[in-house]
């Protein structure tokens, strides 16, 4: 199970919970054989100007979110080294993945994602966030091949290789914007695909990933220019609309 999961809300549907006793619940009670992941991204692009922070899978702060970083210090948690796209891992998936999982492609080939998008059973849990924060979306457009997953979009500023503190990685599938994720959920939403649920007022999706990966089949064959968003000063999206115009002819 992938969580996201913003705190302030959790505390919202349960106002005495601890990030400690969240994850004790969910590694030891709900899923005691599973496995359950957080992202703890930190999008250690390499900038142009140098001025780009060097990933460190010890010291590298998430910029996910508090219960990210309460994650990868709750005991028995390992975290991979993609200084892009990084995961804390817990319970059998550490049988499989390692500390040095670093792919190429961070959310695609080879990642977590597709790990759990290979698994029997794999969930994925949101609790008071919507779509655009949620990563399995960014492992669809590997899946389904969208052509403008071969433009990397943060050209302006960055090259497409990843700064860790042991080495230098080329990267290819570089995730963009996810702002425009939102459509995906509005689409599986209207067709009653999905059921977002409330908890003291806070949305909660609990969605199993093979189930979702054909549900959004049809959204991906024909509408997956819809996924960048509409965001004038957006430079991925502008970036990639750029190159799907420059594809048709
Ligand atoms: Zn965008």
């Amino acid at each position: 199970m992938i969580v996201h999961a913003s705190y302030k809300r959790l505390q919202n549907i349960i106002p005495s919970l601890s990030p400690s006793r969240f994850f004790e619940a969910l590694t030891g009670e709900v899923f005691p054989d599973g496995s359950v992941i957080f992202p703890s991204f930190t999008y250690c692009l390499k900038r142009k100007d140098g001025t780009h922070e060097v990933y460190s899978s010890d010291k590298s702060i998430p910029k996910t979110g508090y219960l990210s970083q309460k994650f990868i210090e709750h005991p028995g948690v390992i975290r991979t080294s993609s200084p892009t796209h990084s995961f804390g891992l817990s319970g059998d998936v550490t049988n499989y993945i390692r500390g040095d999982n670093s792919p190429e492609s961070p959310l695609g080939f080879g990642s977590v994602m597709q790990w759990v998008a290979d698994s029997d059973n794999s969930y994925a849990l949101l609790i008071g966030t919507d779509f655009t924060s949620f990563t399995f979306i960014h492992f669809l457009e590997h899946y389904y091949k969208v052509p403008y997953l071969e433009q990397f979009c943060w050209e302006d500023d960055y090259i497409a290789a990843a700064a860790g503190i042991e080495r230098e990685i080329h990267l290819t599938e570089v995730p963009g914007c996810s702002k425009g994720f939102i459509k995906l959920e509005k689409f599986l939403l209207g067709n009653k695909l999905i059921q977002k649920q409330l908890f003291s007022g806070v949305p909660v999706y609990y969605i199993n990933l093979r189930f979702l990966t054909d549900a959004a089949d049809d959204f991906f064959k024909f509408h997956y220019a819809e996924l960048l968003c509409s965001d004038e000063k957006c430079q991925c999206c502008a970036s990639r609309k750029k190159y799907l115009q420059k594809e048709k002819f």
